[in-house]
């Protein structure tokens, strides 16, 4: 499936807030939001235009997208899942996106960033229940139980990230085990556990059109 490779600090800037898309780089005064926070482009600081409520959808979608590093079809294909599901359209949208494993290995601290916990996915580093998963857009499930491979040289950069992140408490539904590099799943992720401003009524408004 692909991925967005183009600059991550624009796409803050394209959306008006900071997105963390680069971890602890985020963080401090080097942050392109930080010192720009008007849109990208040549007309980025002159062209302010009140949004019409398709386009508050149309931008609330983008960010979720970006947040989560997924292109339009796949996030699409979140939506119609998530509109088959009994419950509330919007929180299980949501829901099916925390469950992905690259977003999952973010949320232990494993890795400082969804670019960055894809890479080490990507990379075969990851093991559910003992077997290694290689697809970022793996949903893990009740139980299951992420491991690490023990030889890998990320060693290191995952102590190091875990050490950073000590302030940024591990969500809920997760069980990390810092000393032994391994996480459990003790629930479903709630809506509760996604603290970052999102209202995911307008895209269920949007794709309902
Ligand atoms: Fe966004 Fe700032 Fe991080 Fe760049 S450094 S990705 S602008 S939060």
């Amino acid at each position: 499936m692909g991925r967005y490779i183009g600059p991550s600090c624009r796409l803050c800037r394209r959306e008006g807030q900071k997105l963390f898309l680069k971890g602890t780089r985020c963080v401090g005064e080097k942050c392109a939001y930080t010192r720009r926070d008007y849109s990208p482009g040549q007309h980025g600081q002159t062209r302010k235009t009140k949004l019409s409520n398709y386009g508050l959808q149309l931008r609330e979608k983008q960010k979720v997208k970006r947040i989560y590093g997924i292109l339009e079809k796949q996030f699409r294909r979140y939506f119609a899942l998530a509109s088959k599901k009994v419950g509330v359209t919007g929180e299980t949208l949501l829901q099916l996106l925390e469950r992905r494993l690259d977003n999952t290995i973010f949320r232990t601290c494993f890795a400082a960033s969804r670019t960055q916990a894809r890479q080490f996915v990507r990379h075969g580093i990851i093991f559910v229940d003992n077997r290694r998963v290689t697809i970022p857009s793996f949903l893990v499930n009740v139980n299951s139980k992420i491991t690490l491979k023990p030889t890998t040289k990320l060693l290191k950069l995952i102590k190091d990230n875990l050490e950073v992140s000590k302030e940024r408490s591990v969500s809920q539904w997760l069980k990390v085990d810092s000393e032994n590099l391994k996480a459990d799943v003790l629930s479903l992720p709630q809506r509760s556990d996604v603290q970052f401003p999102i209202s995911e009524q307008l895209i269920v408004e949007l794709y309902s059109k």
